[in-house]
């Protein structure tokens, strides 16, 4: 047999487009990714629709999986670029899986495609926009995510969540001004799971809408009895695609009775580049109500000065690994101080996350960071502790 290697490309977002802009426009899109895919795959590999948002590409002979592969990346790069449809700019998102085979050992067409299914899936938990190769250790992972998503479920319904707060202290008096709920899970078998674990699983599932209602309304009702400080939540890139959330995000300020203006919502880029259009229009709305909104995790991604200026955010949180880099090395630093610059004169706070050390506080404070975060100071903590760090009289 032939050396032969196959990619799975799934598209992100399609399905909003085709929700919210119409099949015609969702006919469009899919016409022109296929125009740009063959296109991209020049003479050297073939493209299939599979149906649904789902594209195969497919290649025989030697060196097809490296030359596969750098065809998915100079692919992904392309969808970095919006794709115009009528007068609309539709950004695209794609996750990548590829599987090979050397010809000789067994491993058919349907396999492959298998395979390529699960890398697929890992691509989106590793964070969308990337391509991965199958693994061995996919397969036996993929039953274990299955068995925690049945398990996330339960842990919603019985009050398996729970949340903890981590003070964020002004950069030069030290007091307290907020608090940022973090989602703890304690399983009834006595282990505790990170958000870093199940959050992605729960995006995946669509469960994440869920949760984040029940995230919103915990925190509003537990932070009701810390006045004078604000309280920050995270929202995932789901949860601010769905277009009922702001409505949903009112009631539970109506119900709860929890000040708007002393709410932030943490949001990440990826929030805002899949869909621009529906996020910004979401955001208006959010901000009609009162509420800040924080760009969480910079200097992590793709998200740049220029991001900076497109968006308005009232709030920058340097992300830790800046932080700790910035403490290490000269080009980090320089690039938290003009992010900062840049924040400051389009009047946004800079939080820093993560500090640990001494060190690091003195130098995010002479950059001019507003308010710090990390266990230097405080770890997250149950609710009931949090009173005691709160300087002025609980009225
Ligand atoms: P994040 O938003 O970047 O939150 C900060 C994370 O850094 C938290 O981890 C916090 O415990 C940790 N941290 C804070 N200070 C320090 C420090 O000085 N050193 C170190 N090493 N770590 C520090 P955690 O609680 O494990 O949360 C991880 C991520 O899970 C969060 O990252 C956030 O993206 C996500 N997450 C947590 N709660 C929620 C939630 O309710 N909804 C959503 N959508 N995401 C959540
Ligand atoms: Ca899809
Ligand atoms: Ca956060
Ligand atoms: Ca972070």
């Amino acid at each position: 047999g032939e050396e032969r290697a196959m990619a799975l490309i799934d598209l992100d977002g399609f399905k909003f487009v085709n929700d919210h802009y119409g099949h015609a426009i969702g006919d469009q899109l899919i016409k022109q990714c296929a125009i740009i895919f063959q296109k991209v795959c020049g003479e050297e590999a073939r493209c299939y629709r599979l149906g649904g948002d789902e594209f195969a590409l497919g290649m025989n002979g030697p060196l097809s999986a490296t030359i596969l592969e750098g065809i998915c990346r100079s692919l992904i790069e392309r969808l970095q670029k919006p794709i115009s449809i009528d007068d609309r700019r539709i950004t695209l998102g794609a996750s990548i899986g590829l599987s090979r085979s050397t010809g000789s050992d067994g491993i058919d067409s349907s396999e492959m495609l298998r395979r390529c299914d699960v890398a697929t899936l890992a691509s989106k938990r590793g964070g969308k926009m990337r391509c991965t190769w199958f693994n061995e250790a996919f397969d036996r992972s993929r039953d274990a995510l299955r068995e925690l998503d049945e398990d996330l479920r339960r842990a919603l319904a019985q009050g398996e969540f729970v949340l903890h707060y981590q003070p964020l202290v002004d950069a030069r008096t030290r007091e307290v001004v907020a608090v940022e709920s973090l989602m703890r899970w304690n399983r009834p078998d006595g282990k505790a799971i990170g958000p870093n674990i199940f959050i992605p699983i729960a995006e995946e599932s669509g469960l994440i809408n869920a949760i984040g209602l029940w995230v919103l309304r915990q925190a509003c009702t537990d932070a009701l009895q810390w006045s004078g400080i604000k309280l920050s939540v995270n929202i995932s890139a789901a949860q601010l695609r769905n277009p009922e959330f702001p409505i949903q995000l009112g009631d539970i300020l109506e119900e709860t009775g929890f000040p708007s203006d002393r709410l932030e919502l943490e949001i990440t880029e990826t929030s805002l580049v899949l869909d621009p259009v529906i996020a910004e229009r979401s955001l208006d709305v959010i901000r009609g109500f009162g509420v800040n909104i924080s760009l969480d995790d910079f200097g992590t991604g793709y998200a740049s000065i220029g991001f900076l200026r497109q968006f308005r955010f009232e709030k920058l949180k340097l992300d830790r690994s800046l932080v700790v880099q910035a403490s290490e090395d000269d080009g980090s630093r320089a690039m938290m101080l003009s992010s900062i610059t840049v924040a400051r004169a389009m009047k946004m706070d800079v939080t820093a996350e993560g500090v640990e050390t001494q060190e690091q506080a003195d130098m995010v404070r002479a950059a001019g960071c507003d308010q710090i975060q990390g266990w230097l100071y405080f770890k997250a903590m149950p609710p009931e502790d949090i009173a005691q760090y709160l300087s002025g009289p609980a009225e």
